[in-house]
């Protein structure tokens, strides 16, 4: 078993050798770490990377960012998935460069009050930036404590929260609170992996409970699965005079701010008969609209946390102006410069690849 004090060193140690290079790594200006950690939540380093690149360098400023249009920031966002971190990252540039005139918070708890950031970001922010001792805990440190200190304990309960946070605490290194942080973020994301963990190389080997007790499959403990429900997004993609037809999606719900086709969204898989007998059909084409269905696409998927989607698209040319149409109308070759949620990215992606885009 690795006693507490063992943890730290051997960590560091660790880390000597072993750190990944990434762009922010060292980096001391706490807008860049701010923006770093909003892009790498939930995205894998890989994925984040261009990403952070373009709007460090678009955006060298949390001014630059906050002045920029909203619509801009969505586009440059587009394919990272989690979009409310975009609308909160504009948010928080805004409120950072007027409210606060440009200073950004320095202690854990000012952080903490900043849109979009949680516990997790905050303290990352308060290490790297200004060195406070405050302890990471995402699921990297999940997997890695529970398993080297074999904690049963679930992970999604508040007992378990209390518990991993408690012992992050006292295992982080207060002269070295930034390295530390590091090096337990880069350790779980490449040494003690989900699906294979490389214990045959780990320092903590001997110790490591999972290891020994063979339970390395069984923690971290979750207690209860998320379940997914579904939902069908039926797309209308018009045709007419070489324009289309796109709208924002401005409730809250997925996608807030993102670009979408006229929708009718029902409570099953894609069944053209039933929805041209809805009533949204009804709206969407007024008695007497002249139209010719062209192709309906293969179902395209997307998976979120809570949700998933199935979204089919029908190609539609139309022969009269739909003028009762509140809808944005654009020209097809602009479609490019807006930004779309992943499924219809995907779409159109096919589409061009095919040299079909409408
Ligand atoms: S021995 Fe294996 S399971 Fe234990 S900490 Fe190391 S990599 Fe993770």
């Amino acid at each position: 078993m690795i006693s507490i004090s063992q943890f730290s060193p051997k960590l560091l140690q660790w880390f000597e050798s072993h750190h990944r290079p990434m762009p922010w790594k060292g980096e001391k200006n706490p807008y860049l770490i701010w923006l770093s950690e909003i892009i790498l939540q939930q995205t894998r380093v890989e994925q984040g990377l261009p990403y952070f690149e373009r709007f460090a360098s678009n955006y060298p400023t949390v001014k630059d960012l906050a002045d920029a249009p909203a619509d801009d920031i969505m586009k440059m966002w587009e394919g990272l998935g989690y979009y409310s971190r975009a609308r909160n990252l504009h948010a928080t540039a805004k409120h950072i460069a007027y409210q606060l005139k440009g200073i950004f918070p320095t202690t854990y708890k000012e952080i903490l009050t900043l849109k979009g950031v949680g516990p997790y970001t905050a303290a990352a922010i308060a290490s790297f930036a200004y060195d406070l001792p405050h302890a990471v805990v995402d699921g990297n440190v999940y997997r890695v404590l529970s398993r080297v200190f074999g904690i049963q304990t679930a992970i999604d309960s508040t007992e378990g929260k209390k518990e991993f946070n408690q012992l992050a605490s006292e295992l982080i290194n207060p002269q070295r609170a930034a390295d530390y942080n590091q090096a337990i973020m880069d350790f779980g994301a490449t040494q003690c992996t989900p699906k294979s963990p490389n214990c045959a190389i780990c320092p903590f080997k001997k110790g490591c409970i999972a290891f020994n007790e063979k339970r390395i499959n069984e923690l971290p403990f979750k207690s209860k699965k998320i379940k997914k429900t579904e939902r069908f997004l039926n797309y209308f993609v018009f045709n007419f005079n070489n324009e289309t037809w796109i709208s924002k999606r401005t409730e809250k719900d997925i996608w807030q701010n993102l670009y979408e086709f006229p929708l009718i969204e029902t409570t099953k898989t894609f069944d053209l008969i039933d929805i041209q007998s809805s009533e949204k059909w009804f709206e969407m084409f007024p008695k007497g609209t002249k139209f010719t269905i062209s192709k309906i696409s293969k179902p395209y998927k997307q998976v979120l946390t809570h949700r998933k989607i199935i979204a089919t698209f029908v190609e539609i040319t139309i022969y009269d102006e739909l003028n009762h149409f509140v809808l944005k109308k654009i020209p097809k070759k602009d479609i490019q410069e807006y930004a779309f949620p992943k499924v219809i990215s995907q779409y159109l992606q096919d589409k061009s690849l095919y040299l079909e885009l409408f």
